[in-house]
């Protein structure tokens, strides 16, 4: 396992995570990920994040569906930086950081991570999107 640094656009929030990008990222197609493009890495550990600068500035994208679930951005320059909750199928609580925040991530490490693409659209994330290309 390593631990990364990272940080949103303005450099405002800072942050350390815990994980291995080789132990594969997620993609997924459901209305979030694809509005936001978003593209995660889940912390074996849920507290495997360590918040370093910005507590001010984070702040969580509003919900209508009442999951437990933030997602969390950088109200000053509105960089994603994690998702973290508590969901039964999803095994409890979890720690899902903003790939594209990394910033000591290799282009090597980058484009070598495994991307499970899931198809949140129908609520369905263990298997595989049908279509992947817009996402
Ligand atoms: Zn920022």
């Amino acid at each position: 396992m390593k631990t990364y640094h990272g940080s949103c656009f303005c450099g405002g929030v800072t942050f350390e995570a815990d994980g291995d990008l080789a132990d594969g990222t997620m993609r997924c197609n459901c209305s979030f990920c694809r509005k936001t493009r978003y593209w995660e890495m889940r912390l074996p550990d849920p507290d495997g994040l360590r918040l370093l600068t910005g507590a001010d500035l984070v702040a969580d994208t509003p919900r209508s569906d009442g999951a437990e679930m933030h997602n969390t951005f950088c109200r000053r320059c509105g960089t994603r930086l994690w998702s973290a909750g508590n969901i039964e199928q999803m095994g409890g609580r979890f720690m899902q950081v903003f790939v594209p925040t990394l910033d000591d991530a290799t282009e090597e490490e980058l484009i070598a991570a495994p991307i499970h693409w899931a198809d949140g659209a129908h609520d369905n994330w263990w298997n595989e999107a049908p279509e992947t290309r817009h996402l």
